[in-house]
């Protein structure tokens, strides 16, 4: 159990001028292989978001897992809303004492096999989340991807954070190779609003967007069957159209969905009949249709880049001291910046400038106008991380000390050592 009180442990020491020690950096770099291992025995990764809390993300990321391990597949279930994390009430798993075996931490099976981790299994109380600072939790979502055994998996269905904010970004970068997102939203107009900006948010951390899935779409009278329109209808649809994403489907306010909940039983299993069970089945045939990316990547190495970056000029920016990589990005001295032939691997040119003075805000848009695009850092603030990727610039956290040209050389090979965010101001 030692590990999992260490879980979100914070490494601000690492932060300091002199940089991570070199066990230290082992033991970072043997965490990222370790992440990236895990990842690639599960084919698909699919992110379930929403604009907001309380709109049904849990309880469509549960019956989404729920049918995709009813069509037979291998499904996990990873609960990382940290201030609500519902997947264990929804599941009636509170309690439930998690095993380590050889310093893996295993998930819990729930019914048809689907193995969960959530959050809430590691919390003390209901509150303990909320006093988290960013990189507690930066770090707590990494190991949690990290260090659960989730073993060979068809689908990993993750309940994210509600909401664009920094937790939402850190797992998205955490999860580079996700299959996409699920987008959950309720018809009113003011979900309706949040829900832009979760398209948004994918469109910014390049998420590809599955689909929409309008939850709690009329009500289905019990006596007369008539629909009830409690919350307005079909807006969902309406805003997917006009912003060019799939729309998955409607479904009802469900009293038994309610019930189901409370009784931790699998409601689309129990009441597969239901318009509302329908329509889970209707959302996730187009997952059903995913490529096999676990296949697709043992028939043919990973290439570098795709063909679309290959075409693009990529300018990599290296913040320095000393002509070293500087852990405190906002903080450096200066800024070597390097033009990419990514189809080619090599260093076309590269230009040192100052930074300019010290001011918050400040550096997205200065390396913008300078045609950045991507960032390799040791450490950077959650905030600048969500101003970058706001302006489609790519940041690589936690990158260890050199020079820029090694660092650039590493990166290009794909051995670059990377670890934790080493500084969040
Ligand atoms: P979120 O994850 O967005 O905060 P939850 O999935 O926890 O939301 O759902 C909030 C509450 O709404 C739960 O009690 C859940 O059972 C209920 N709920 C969700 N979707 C429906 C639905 N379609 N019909 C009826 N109740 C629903």
């Amino acid at each position: 159990m030692e590990h999992l009180k260490t879980i979100g442990s914070c490494q601000s020491n690492a932060g300091s001028g002199h940089g991570p020690g070199r066990e230290k950096r082992l033991q970072e770099y043997a965490e990222s292989q370790q992440l990236k291992e895990r990842m690639d025995k599960i084919s698909h990764k699919i992110m379930v978001l929403s604009g907001k809390g309380g709109v049904g993300k849990s309880t469509v990321a549960v019956n989404l897992a729920l049918a995709l391990a009813l069509e037979g597949k291998q499904v996990g279930l990873l609960d990382l809303d940290f201030h609500g994390p519902s997947i264990p009430k929804l599941l009636r798993l509170e309690g439930q004492l998690l095993k380590m075996v050889d310093k893996q931490i295993m998930p819990v099976e729930f019914a048809h096999g689907i193995k969960v981790m959530s959050m809430g299994f590691l919390l003390p109380d209901e509150n303990a989340a909320v006093i988290w600072r960013g990189p507690l939790k930066m770090g707590a979502i990494k190991q949690l991807l990290a260090e659960v055994c989730w073993g060979e998996l068809d689908y990993l269905i993750i309940d994210f954070p509600p909401g664009t904010g920094d937790e939402a970004i850190s797992a998205a970068q955490l999860l580079p190779e996700s299959d996409g997102a699920v987008i959950v939203t309720t018809p009113q107009d003011l979900s309706l609003t949040d829900v832009r900006k979760s398209i948004d948010f994918c469109r910014q951390v390049k998420v590809p967007i599955l689909g929409v899935i309008e939850n709690m779409s009329g009500l289905v009278c019990p006596h007369c069957q008539t629909v009830i329109d409690v919350f307005k209808r079909g807006g969902g649809e309406v805003m997917a159209k006009e912003l060019n994403v799939p729309f998955l489907c409607r479904i009802p306010l469900e009293p038994l969905i309610v019930e189901a909940s409370d009784q931790g039983m699998p409601f689309i299993y129990h009441y597969g009949k239901t318009e509302a069970a329908k329509a889970f089945a209707k959302a996730v045939t187009p997952l059903l249709n995913l490529k096999d990316n676990r296949k697709e990547k043992s028939m043919k190495a990973k290439p570098a880049t795709t063909g679309k970056e290959s075409a693009k000029a990529v300018k990599i920016a290296v913040p320095l001291e000393n002509g070293q990589l500087c852990n405190h990005f906002g903080h450096c001295e200066t800024f070597a910046l390097l033009d990419i032939d990514m189809e080619k691997k090599t260093i076309v040119r590269r230009e040192d400038i100052p930074a300019p003075t010290h001011e918050p805000g400040l550096l997205p848009s200065w390396l913008q106008e300078r045609g950045v695009n991507r960032i390799i850092a040791g450490g950077i603030g959650s905030r600048a991380l969500g101003l970058f990727a706001e302006r489609g610039i790519q940041v690589i956290v936690g990158a260890s000390p050199g020079d820029p040209e090694t660092i650039i050389r590493n990166y290009l090979d794909d051995a670059l050592v990377t670890g934790q965010n080493v500084c969040d101001h």
